[in-house]
């Protein structure tokens, strides 16, 4: 007895340790390799400032978008960048998601989840962003017409979450030419929204379309789904 239980110490001082580190080698959230010591998440929400109101109906908005300015607000989150430091954000979003927004984003600087950009009127493609009044992008898919229908983000009711790492995309195209490497799926880099960041939309009832039936716009989230 006394040298079986000695035998299975000893079996562990040498298995034990490769044990660990082959757990260790098995890719872990983003969140555990996150370093802790970031400043409390914090969050604003104001009515769009003139210069604001300004630059939006020069490049974002016009007359005869279904959502009026007034309707919009400006949401300040903390988030982690690519350098897995403390920046601040901005979003232009409907009053009405300015709130729930404002969980999502506080969930997802709780785990670390990197975003690469967050400017209300930038247009360098690489941005994660909301309001833009414009019509639903087509399908990728060559001969799909165009939509003529309202996007969600005309609403302020959508935001697309780095849109590189997270493509639209239809049989098997993208538009984006730095998003052809992450139309592979299965190997995930940072920055590519994951089961943490699907569930914090999940939680204030956003739908997210990585999970739509063939074409599929993996930067994509939104109040109704679409
Ligand atoms: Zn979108």
């Amino acid at each position: 007895m006394l040298a079986s239980i000695l035998r299975a110490r000893l079996l562990c001082l040498i298995a034990c340790p490769l044990a660990l580190v082959a757990l260790q080698s098995i890719p872990q959230p983003a969140a555990a390799r996150t370093p802790t010591r970031l400043p409390p998440f914090h969050s604003e929400i104001q009515s769009l400032p003139t210069p604001l109101q300004t630059g939006l109906a020069r490049r974002l908005w016009h007359p005869g978008c279904p959502t009026p300015l007034s309707q919009l607000r400006l949401l300040t989150v903390s988030y982690v960048g690519f350098d897995r430091q403390a920046h601040r954000g901005e979003l232009v979003v409907n009053a009405d998601a300015a709130r729930p927004l404002q969980s999502v984003f506080d969930r997802l600087y709780q785990q670390g989840f990197r975003i690469r950009e967050m400017h209300p009127l930038d247009s360098a493609g690489d941005d994660t962003a909301s309001f833009e009044c414009r019509d639903a992008v087509a399908s990728p898919c060559p001969g799909t017409p165009p939509t003529h229908s309202w996007s969600e983000h005309a609403y302020g009711e959508a935001v697309d979450i780095n849109p590189i790492e997270n493509p639209y995309t239809g049989c098997g195209r993208t538009r984006v030419g730095p998003s052809i490497p992450y139309l592979n799926r299965s190997h995930h880099r940072p920055g590519m929204v994951n089961s943490v960041v699907v569930g914090a939309f999940a939680s204030v009832g956003w739908g997210w379309g990585g999970s739509w039936f063939g074409t599929k716009d993996y930067m994509h989230f939104s109040a109704n789904g679409h």
